[in-house]
This record gives structure tokens, C-alpha cells and sequence, in this order.
């Protein structure tokens, strides 16, 4: 293991683990550094918390060289149901009407970890560091000196460093770079239910008075779901026992899935916008939740990530393909610019469907606009490049090419 790294990320979750794999093929030797050591053990469909990922992250982790590993984890989304209980408006999403194998695909967290994790060990220059935390980072003469809290106790140096250490980063805080937090006042309740019937690879969003309900299609007779309620209910959601929590569900969301027969264990998440006005400092960047932290509601949060990082990635190898140091203050410059449109709009959109989905105030102008939607196909389109993430310019890594 050597002592000195070319880039440290601090942070082996899915940003942090994506990185790492995008840079993998580099002769950069990369260190990545994460309290908890992976895991191996596979959890029951119904425990585990699921991620939607875009048509557009598949393309990245194609680019990646990834995508293969993952797909037998994935459940594709083949049409997308948004509507509203006790309203007449609706709007449905087909993957056909919009060209594309799939709208989106439904993995477990905890898999595509594995998986990444896994494929990483392939590398000789990825060095696993774990279970380690930085707890101390100073730049000194273009190095960064880092107190790493390990079983050996050995200290390291890096040229770059990356936090990916989720929305709380310690290593933002230690570099000085603050966050903004805008407090939705919602928490997301997160379970999963058994069918009994297929799903049909359909992923549906309904909105009742509390808020929406997204379940989205895990195995054949698994959905995932998410539950955002504003905190005012929140309690009434959390005294209701397993058996009045799935009757709740059912008669909230209908029958257009047939009965909800078992839910795995119920987990909670605040819900806040977390937005970063500077994410690059000398050698320094952010990536993943440590730079923005977004409302699950459009299932956008991770998905802009993996955007990121392919920019990311693809400015570091061309950097060395020219020959031109990582620590050039251009390169993170040019990532950041390179960026902040798409970072921008992507806030501005799930911040705008929270308020006009969650807010009871709109809910005539949003049935008519759900039915409008449903009847004018380029409308419909364009909404459906926008989840995909394959709106605007993309990189090469966000068009499944290697770099
Ligand atoms: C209810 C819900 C549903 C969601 N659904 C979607 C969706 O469908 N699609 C989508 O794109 N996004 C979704 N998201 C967002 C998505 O889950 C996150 O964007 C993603 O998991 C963030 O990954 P990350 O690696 O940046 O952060 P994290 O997953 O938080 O990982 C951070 C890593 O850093 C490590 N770490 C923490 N503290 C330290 C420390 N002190 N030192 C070192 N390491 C540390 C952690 O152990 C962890 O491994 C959802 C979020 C929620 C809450």
C-alpha cells in the first residue's frame, strides 16, 4: 500500500465507489477511504432500500464498464402511472412512446455497492482503506497532509481529494466550504410491499392528501415504496402498526396493484435541499450528497451525481492524456462550469414539482396539467429526457463511451 496517492476519496458509498471504477483504468493510484468495511451479505428484497437509476446512468456505468454486472440486479421501469387520489387527472409514460429500452431501473443500494466493490478489487492502483475515516486535512506545499483514524495508524498524502462523504461531509466542514439547507418540513417513510400479482414493470406516483406515494417495481411481486408525508402527519404515520400501515397504503393507493399482502421494516428520512454554493477549492472537490442533497420525489439526487462524476472523471483522464497535472487549478475550474447549468436546473425542477405535487393549493391547475400532459406528446417527451438525464450536452462517459 503505497503512502502517497494521486487522489484520495473520502467515501466508499455509491458516489464515491463510482469515481473510483470511472478512474480505475488510469495508471493514477487511488485511494478510497471508508468507515465501514463492504459487505458481502445479501439482504431480503423486502429490507433493503431500492434507488432509481435514469436511462442516462445506465449509459454512464456503460461508459464505466460496469453496466453488465449490474443488470441482472435491475428491474426496468416500462411505463410510469402519476395520479391523484380522488381527482380525475392522470398521466402515463410509456418507454416505447420515448424510444428508450427503459425509463429507468430499480436496483437495491446495497447491491450495486457490492458490485462496484467487487469490480474495484480488479484494480491494482484502487486501494481500499477500511474501516478508516479522515479526521484531519491540510494542504501544504501542493500536498495534502491527512490524519487517517485506522487499525495501522500509518498517515497519507494525496495530490487530490474528493469528499464523498455523504450529506453531512466531514471533509466539507474541515475544508472550510458550507452548505445551505432548506428544510422541506416532509420525511420520506421507507418500506417495501408483496403483491399478489406482477407489477407489469410499472412504477407509479400518486398523491394523496399527505403527500406523494412512489411505488416502484422490484421483483415480480415487490414494490418498493416511499411514503412522503409533511411532518405535521408524520406521527400519525409512525403509531400505526404493520397491519394498519399496509391497510392505510392500500386504501390510499387503490387497488391498480392488486392487494398488498406483507411490508418489509419501515425506515425514516427528513427531507431537505442541501446545496453547496462552491464545491471546488484548490485540489480539493466535492461529489455526490457532500455537494447536494435533493428531494427523492423526482429521483433525481443520485442520478445528477453520476453526471458529475462522469464529467468529472473524463476531465481528469484527459488531463493526463495531455499531460497535464491533476492539481492544475483549470481542471476544477472547468468542472465546475461545466456543471452548474445542469446542477441548477435540476434543483430548480424537483424543487418546483414539490411545490406544485405536495401543495394541496394546486391541485386543480395539476389534474388539469397531469391530463394536458397525458395529451400532448412532445410535452411528454420532453419530461421523459428529463428523468432520463439525456437532456442538454453529455459528456462521453453520459453517452456509454469509454474515455
Ligand atoms: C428516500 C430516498 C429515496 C431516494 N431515491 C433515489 C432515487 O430513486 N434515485 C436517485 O438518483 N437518488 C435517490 N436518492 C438519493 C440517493 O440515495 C443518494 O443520492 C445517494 O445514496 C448518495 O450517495 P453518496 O455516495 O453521495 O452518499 P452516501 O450514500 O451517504 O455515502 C457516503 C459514504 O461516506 C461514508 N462516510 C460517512 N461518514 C464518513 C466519515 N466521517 N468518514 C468517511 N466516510 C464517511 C459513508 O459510510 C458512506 O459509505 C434517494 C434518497 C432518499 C433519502
Amino acid at each position: 500500500m503505497p503512502t502517497h496517492f494521486d487522489i484520495i476519496i473520502h467515501g466508499g458509498g455509491l458516489a464515491g465507489n463510482s469515481l473510483a471504477l470511472a478512474l480505475a483504468k488510469t495508471s493514477l493510484q487511488i485511494g478510497v477511504v471508508e468507515p465501514y468495511p463492504p459487505s458481502n451479505k445479501q439482504r431480503h428484497l423486502l429490507e433493503s432500500r431500492t434507488i432509481a437509476l435514469s436511462h442516462g446512468a445506465r449509459r454512464i456505468y456503460e461508459g464505466i464498464g460496469v453496466w453488465l454486472e449490474l443488470a441482472p440486479f435491475c428491474t426496468p421501469i416500462q411505463h410510469i402511472h402519476v395520479s391523484d387520489k380522488g381527482r380525475f387527472g392522470m398521466t402515463r409514460i410509456h418507454a416505447a412512446e420515448q424510444h428508450m429500452p427503459a425509463l429507468g431501473y430499480v436496483l437495491q443500494i446495497a447491491e450495486v455497492n457490492r458490485v462496484l466493490c467487487e469490480k474495484l478489487q480488479h484494480y491494482s492502483n484502487i486501494h481500499y482503506l477500511s474501516p478508516a475515516k479522515i479526521t484531519n486535512a491540510n494542504l501544504i506545499n501542493e500536498k495534502w497532509q491527512l490524519e487517517i483514524e485506522s487499525n495501522n495508524g500509518a498517515s497519507y498524502t494525496c495530490d487530490l481529494l474528493v469528499a464523498a462523504d455523504g450529506g453531512q461531509s466531514p471533509l466539507r466542514q474541515m475544508a472550510g466550504l458550507t452548505a445551505e439547507e432548506k428544510d422541506y418540513q416532509q420525511t420520506a417513510i421507507v418500506t417495501s410491499v408483496q403483491l399478489t400479482r406482477s407489477h407489469e414493470n410499472i412504477a407509479y406516483e400518486r398523491f394523496i392528501d399527505d403527500g406523494p406515494i412512489a411505488l416502484l417495481p422490484i421483483k415480480e411481486d415487490i414494490c418498493a415504496v416511499v411514503v412522503t408525508v409533511a411532518n405535521k402527519a408524520l406521527a400519525k404515520w409512525q403509531a400505526m402498526t404493520d397491519v394498519e400501515f399496509l391497510r392505510t397504503l392500500q386504501h390510499q393507493f387503490g387497488y391498480r396493484l392488486g392487494r398488498f399482502i406483507a411490508m418489509g421494516s419501515r425506515t425514516t428520512y427528513p427531507l431537505k435541499l442541501v446545496q453547496t454554493s462552491q464545491q471546488v477549492s484548490p485540489q480539493f472537490v466535492l461529489v455526490g450528497n457532500a455537494a447536494h442533497v435533493l428531494h427523492p420525489i423526482a429521483a433525481q439526487s443520485f442520478n445528477l451525481s453520476l453526471r458529475d462524476i462522469a464529467v468529472l472523471a473524463e476531465l481528469i483522464i484527459n488531463s493526463i492524456k495531455n499531460e497535464k497535472s491533476i492539481i492544475n487549478p483549470a481542471l476544477l475550474e472547468e468542472y465546475a462550469k461545466q456543471r452548474t447549468a445542469d446542477q441548477h436546473r435540476t434543483v430548480k425542477f424537483t424543487d418546483g414539482l414539490i411545490e406544485f405535487f405536495a401543495n394541496p393549493v394546486f391541485a386543480v391547475p395539476r389534474n388539469i396539467a397531469m391530463t394536458g400532459l397525458d395529451m400532448v406528446p412532445p410535452l411528454k417527451t420532453l419530461l421523459g429526457k428529463y428523468g432520463a438525464g439525456t437532456l442538454g450536452k453529455l459528456s462521453r462517459l453520459a453517452r456509454g463511451i469509454g474515455v
